[in-house]
């Protein structure tokens, strides 16, 4: 459950200061290819930390890397050796690289790549390939046999017959995880989890296991692959001596290492306990696990390796392996703990009606993280967010652990930096000054005061249900909170601790924000589609609200320049009031359960799209070329060794191209045999 919040992250948001960007020589962007963008993320903070806690990191990213190819097997049955025969013509072909049929074997290798396998990442349907079957035959024949991935006593031409309609049969395997109603989900859906056995029979086994007098269930099936063999249906479990032992052994071996350099006695035992699970394959120890995981929050690194998505499964049991490597960014943490040490006077001063506030309100320390290598179902397309563990009975009786991962979110706003995004539909040098000096900053912030305190903030009356709202429940909510952080973003408090640097700061995320919620947000919408999604809804709420309640006085206007629409804010300072204003009346219909004025408020304002305008932000958006998705290259870590061979430091670099880090992963980390049976 990291949800992939990241994914779809828009550019443009916010936009990375002019100066900050000289001084920073950083390269953020490393290629674009089909939908796809790698972009570089940096470790902050990698290089202060102790020794010790280098080598913690540097052993947790090796047993990290060492789980890739578990991941390309879970995903479809075939991948590992497609991957392997198209990247030995990738390195070893000698004839033309320029023909189109090779340069577009190399852009599917490259998609391979990324979604770890031959279906999207993403929509999960089967890549079509570029380039033909004859070619794919002769460039195979052209390159060494002995670097394929024959089978004991197999030739080139079986080989051939065996795997080429999984890559040039659109029919076969089409989709890796079908979720169409009505249809044998597990027999149709071409990840690797089930093997000869039906949906029905699947669901059968496990019906069979499950208890509903258990209180405390484990997650049956989470890590194994069901299979028939001899008429019964049975699990192969994945562990040390079971299915992907050799590359479960290989990450085993990083984990002892890890434990001997463990930060305390609690994280010593989070480790411990994750060999024991990866050794006897206990649902059981793997709840075990994740008690001792999710109270250990003293810890500077944190981790997480093992079966963990379930998106990957049409029956959402079986877990995907993925790992990321993590440290606590204290500075960052340090800021949502100020506003949230200061959560009393922000509700007391708030613009709301004295009989909605808390007396007693406590606000929400936001951990933030920074992430030092991603692997398996997080790399490189990732979350910016980690909400573990799954198991629901631990998290109601043991809690989870939320985090934001600082170092993503920076890397994506500072690659927007300079993509055209806000030259197209910035109104003038202005706004974009605002946006280049502070729209980081005040983005950030205005996250910070949404999470910490506009969620915890405000009373239901009493006897009010809060499901009173219904379906439209969560706009409001999203909205409540939104409001909060903008009331608050110009406030001479946020100047008075230190959070914002100057008077106008708050004008970049205004700006951006009516920008968005009037305009631009509607790029991520189909033309003819209305606005579904629950905090965009909230965002064209708060912006056509504040439209037009101030458009009177002209507070706001949608203006034409050169035949284009731009957002242009006349009046910041009652804009200011305006959210003030709709806060009171959000938080009244909150807490008073109104729900008609909810749905009056919803429908009128967050729902509509002007068809028109909607055509020309799309057409505007289309010429920019940018790509929908993006996923990230890790750095890669060296350790230094003194004479006795103890390590003496651990080096972070970042020069390392996409191609060449995914060659270097299949060469050094092929812990897996081309066939799992
Ligand atoms: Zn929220």
């Amino acid at each position: 459950m990291t949800g992939m919040i990241g994914t779809m992250l828009l550019a443009g948001c916010s936009q990375q200061g002019k100066q900050e960007l000289e001084q920073d020589s950083f390269d953020y962007t490393v290629e674009q290819f089909a939908d796809l963008q790698l972009l570089r993320y940096k470790v902050h903070g990698f290089e202060e930390l102790p020794l010790e806690q280098k080598k913690l990191v540097y052993y947790l990213s090796e047993a990290a890397l060492q789980g890739r190819d578990i991941l390309f097997d879970q995903n479809g049955k075939y991948n590992l050796i497609i991957r392997k025969m198209l990247e030995t013509v990738y390195t070893d072909y000698q004839g033309d690289r320029t023909d189109a049929n090779f340069v577009n074997m190399e852009t599917y290798l490259k998609r391979v790549w990324f979604s770890n396998g031959i279906h999207h990442h993403y929509a999960a349907d089967k890549f079509v390939p570029g380039f033909t079957p004859e070619f794919l035959k002769k460039a195979l024949e052209s390159v060494d046999t002995k670097k394929l991935p024959l089978a004991e006593g197999e030739t080139l031409d079986e080989l051939c017959k065996e795997v080429f309609p999984v890559i040039f049969d659109a029919k076969l395997m089409a989709k890796r995880v079908n979720q169409a109603d009505g249809e044998d989900l597990v027999l149709t859906s071409a990840s690797n989890y089930y093997d000869g056995v039906t949906q029905e029979e699947a669901e059968d086994f496990y019906g069979k296991m499950k208890n509903p007098n258990d209180t405390m269930p484990v997650m049956f099936g989470m890590n194994s692959r069901l299979v028939k063999e001899n008429g019964k249906v049975q699990e192969k479990v994945w562990k040390s001596g079971g299915l992907y032992g050799q590359a479960i052994d290989k990450i085993i071996y990083w984990l002892e290492k890890a434990k001997g350099v463990a930060e305390n006695d609690a994280q010593k035992a989070v480790i411990e306990k994750m060999i024991q699970f990866y050794q006897d394959g206990d649902l059981k120890t793997f709840d075990e696990y994740a008690i001792l995981w999710v109270k250990d929050l003293d810890s500077r690194v944190d981790f997480v390796n093992g079966f963990t998505e379930s998106y990957g499964d049409p029956l959402g049991m079986k877990a995907s392996w993925e790992s990321i490597v993590n440290f606590k960014d204290l500075e960052t943490t340090k800021r949502t703990e100020l506003i949230s040490a200061n959560a009393q006077w922000f509700e007391d001063h708030s613009p709301v009606d004295k009989r909605f506030k808390k007396e007693e309100v406590k606000g929400v320390s936001a951990k933030v993280i920074t992430a030092a290598i991603i692997a398996g179902d997080l790399y490189p397309a990732t979350a910016i967010g980690i909400n573990l563990p799954n198991s629901n009975w631990i998290r109601s009786v043991h809690g989870s652990k939320s985090v934001t991962i600082g170092n993503f979110t920076d890397a994506y706003n500072k690659a927007a930096h300079g993509n055209g995004f806000s030259d197209e539909f910035v109104y003038s040098e202005v706004e974009k000054g605002y946006l280049e000096k502070y729209g980081d900053l005040t983005g950030d912030l205005h996250t910070d005061l949404h999470e910490c305190l506009g969620h915890g903030s405000g009373q239901l009356l009493p006897g009010v249900d809060p499901d009173a709202l219904k379906a439209y429940g969560s706009t409001i909510e999203e909205a409540r909170a939104d409001l909060f952080g903008l009331y608050y973003l110009p406030d001479a408090k946020m100047r008075e601790l230190g959070l914002t640097p100057h008077d106008d700061a708050y004008k970049a995320e205004y700006y951006s924000y009516m920008m968005n919620g009037l305009m631009t947000q509607l790029v991520r919408i189909e033309l003819g589609n209305n606005v579904e999604e629950a905090h965009m809804r909230n965002r064209q709420l708060i912006a056509k609200w504040a439209f037009e309640k101030g458009a009177a006085e002209k507070v706001t206007e949608l203006v034409k320049k050169d035949g284009k629409t731009f957002v242009k804010i006349n009046d910041y300072e009652k804009l200011r009031a305006l959210f003030g204003q709709l806060l009171n009346e959000i938080q009244r219909i909150k807490s008073e359960g109104d729900f008609e004025a909810a749905r009056q408020m919803v429908e009128n304002y967050a729902v509509k799209v002007d068809p028109e305008l909607h055509q020309e932000v799309l057409a505007r958006y289309e010429k920019l070329n940018l790509a929908p998705y993006k996923g990230f290259v890790n750095p890669v870590y060296t350790a230094k060794t003194d004479a006795e061979g103890n390590i003496i430091d651990v080096e972070i670099s970042y020069g390392e191209g996409y191609a060449e880090q995914m060659l270097r992963y299949s060469k050094d980390y092929a812990n897996l045999p081309y066939r799992n049976e």
